[in-house]
């Protein structure tokens, strides 16, 4: 079967001891796991997606605008990817099976080509690494649901400030996303 990784947000905003919206320590503690998964797919030859977060500076019109604080702001620092992943991308960017997502919203399928892309391929199951696991990860894996697609979820790849919404989700994906927790 055709796979796909769909890599989330693990930026130096959601991860990083000083940014704007950060998982923290939970965050920066897949940090190894989520490299060797991405390295192992890229040289896999499967396809690898990193669906990143992006706002305008001053967007006010944006919903998120009145929950959370600035954050992942095209062409800032905070929007690079976090530590080692940040190296790999360097090291892969350009490569035919690496794309590269600016997110819209919570779900990576919102206001994206992520699916005309994945279709194309011929692709019907995806796997999800990043953070944050009761947010971003969620709400992509139910798109993904409602798409069709078998999902599978790294769960040493995934984390949240919330452990009892990381919790929750984990659960959510394998009882009532029929997604494999592996
Ligand atoms: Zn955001």
């Amino acid at each position: 079967m055709k796979r796909a990784l769909i890599n989330i947000d693990y930026t130096v905003d959601f991860v990083g001891d000083h940014g704007a919206l950060t998982c923290g320590k939970p965050g920066q503690h897949i940090q190894s796991e989520i490299v060797k998964i991405t390295s192992d797919f890229i040289q896999n030859n499967d396809f690898v997606v990193f669906a990143i977060d992006a706002h305008e500076e001053n967007d006010s019109f944006h919903p998120e605008v009145k929950l959370f604080p600035p954050h992942n702001i095209i062409g800032s620092e905070g929007r690079l990817l976090y530590g080692g992943l940040h190296t790999l991308y360097l090291d892969y960017q350009g490569r035919e099976n690496v794309f590269w997502i600016d997110k819209t919203r919570y779900s990576a399928f919102a206001g994206t080509d992520l699916e005309l892309k994945l279709r194309e391929r011929g692709i019907s199951e995806i796997h999800l690494v990043g953070v944050c696991t009761d947010i971003c990860i969620l709400h992509t894996a139910v798109d993904a649901y409602n798409k069709g697609f078998k999902i599978v979820v790294h769960k040493r790849a995934v984390a949240s400030f919330n452990q009892l919404g990381h919790e929750w989700a984990l659960q959510h994906f394998a009882q009532t996303l029929g997604a494999e927790v592996i």
